[in-house]
């Protein structure tokens, strides 16, 4: 939200790594007159050639950041190609072969439909993560990011914060934002290295991703199903695709269990064989194996997420985005919460008039941000569960699946964040802090 007064705060922000949450609270500090600079440890801003999908809460988020971030989502969003599927998030059906079942009884046919989840006034919306990227780039003047700095150090050194890079060299600032993402220094930094909740835990579940011309898609599965956001559940898997760049491409992601819990390579992408993702998929249906025999140079990707963290912040240094609360991607929703952690965090710090205030205004953003992005990260793995007929309640009946499925986004998508905020500048104002 555009602040009443224009005058440049009386202080300075470093923002530590230049992804989606990093990118979104520098133009948030920008747009609240915050003296800024962000420090990115590659040599450029870049994201990786795949789809990101973005919940109705997500979307506001960026208006409330700054209409601006909205107007070129806007240019770049795809959603459902059919007008009567433009409310739906995705239609989910049964992914397997009905002999395709290794350990269950085929709880239905094949293909068939098994709920279609509503997410009101924004449906599917989805964009290509570079092209997003370049968005938020374009809303960055020139100066404001520096390149090649790998934050190593982040200590107090009297009244200021001061940073130490990879290179030597250092920087100072009078507040600190790590934005580095789930293997963040800044969070080993903050919490100790040795804190049980520091390190990114494996959940148990790796993914394929890849890319498909849609062209070929929908010769090979027809229109409906390529061009309208799908999602294929079955027993340890399931399989989503949904379309972007306006249409001409479907993006795909295939997710497995490893069902001894355990990933020991230091990797966390590998280049991937295709036999071993068919092997994977095997038993599973004509719409499935048509979908991975599509993908274009697809990698794999172990999944990990965050435990709980005690805190998001200590005096003047604060976590957001994946650094602070890395989360698995079932619900389509880490990278909103690095949003709305921009948003919140981006007008607290607007409303801050001297040094002295900001600790107050980091202790109100961990009060509103830590349960709900935390809660994202807990309800996300169960996601994975119901979608995979793991969840203990409601294994593989579809009815009650189908029940679930239909309500249990709502909390994430209906968010209300000016009242967020409101909480926020209520419990800033009242002077509690701090730790
Ligand atoms: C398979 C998969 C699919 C997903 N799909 C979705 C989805 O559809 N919708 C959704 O909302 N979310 C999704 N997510 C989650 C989403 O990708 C993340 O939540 C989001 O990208 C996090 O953004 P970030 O800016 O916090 O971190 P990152 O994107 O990781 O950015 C961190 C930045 O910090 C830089 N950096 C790292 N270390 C340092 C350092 N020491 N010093 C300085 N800079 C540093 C990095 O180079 C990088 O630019 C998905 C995640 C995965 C794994």
């Amino acid at each position: 939200m555009a602040p009443s007064d224009t005058r440049e705060k009386p202080f300075h922000v470093a923002v530590c790594g230049g992804g989606i949450g990093g990118l979104c609270m520098l133009i948030g500090l920008l747009r609240q007159n915050i003296s800024c600079t962000l420090y990115e440890s590659a040599a450029a801003f870049a994201e990786i050639g795949a789809g990101v999908s973005f919940g109705p809460n997500a979307v506001r988020a960026m208006s409330l950041i700054d209409p601006d971030i909205k107007k070129g989502y806007d240019r770049i969003a795809t959603g459902n190609a059919w007008p009567a599927k433009k409310n739906l998030w995705f239609e989910f059906n049964l992914g397997p072969k009905e002999d395709g079942w290794k350990d269950l009884k085929a709880p239905g046919k094949e293909g068939q439909r098994i709920a279609q989840v509503v997410a009101l006034d924004v449906g599917q919306s989805s964009v290509h993560r570079a092209h997003f990227l370049d968005v938020l780039v374009d809303l960055v003047p020139d100066g404001v990011a520096q390149f090649g700095k790998r934050v190593e150090k982040v200590e107090k050194k009297g009244q200021k914060m001061l940073l130490t890079f990879q290179d030597g060299s250092t920087a100072e600032a009078d507040a600190v934002i790590g934005c580095d993402g789930v293997k963040s220094r800044a969070r080993q930094i903050l919490l100790g290295e040795d804190h049980e909740t520091t390190n990114p835990t494996f959940t148990g579940k790796y993914a394929y991703r890849g890319l498909i011309p849609m062209e070929k898609a929908a010769k090979a599965l027809g229109d409906e199903l390529a061009r309208n956001s799908q999602m294929y559940l079955g027993r340890h898997g399931h399989v989503l695709t949904f379309p972007i760049e306006n249409g001409k491409t479907m993006n795909v992601v295939a997710f497995q269990t490893k069902m001894d819990g355990k990933w020991e390579d230091e990797r966390w992408v590998l280049p991937m064989k295709k036999e071993d993702m068919f092997a994977d998929f095997e038993g599973w249906g004509e719409s499935v194996q048509k979908v991975l025999s599509l993908m274009e140079k697809p990698d794999v990707w172990a999944l990990f997420d965050h435990p709980p963290a005690p805190t998001y912040f200590k005096g003047h240094f604060a976590l957001l985005g994946d650094a602070a609360h890395a989360s698995t991607p079932h619900q389509g929703a880490g990278a909103g919460q690095a949003i709305e952690d921009a948003f919140i965090l981006s007008n607290l710090l607007g409303q801050v008039n001297s040094v002295d205030e900001i600790e107050r205004a980091f202790y109100a953003y961990d009060a509103v941000r830590r349960p709900r992005s935390q809660k994202v990260v807990a309800t996300s793995r169960d996601a994975a569960k119901i979608y995979e007929f793991e969840d203990e309640k409601l294994k593989s009946n579809l009815v009650m699946i189908k029940k679930t499925l239909e309500m249990r986004y709502d909390w994430i998508w209906n968010e209300d964040l000016p009242q967020q905020l409101k909480t926020a500048e209520a419990i800033m104002g009242s002077g509690q802090a701090c730790r």
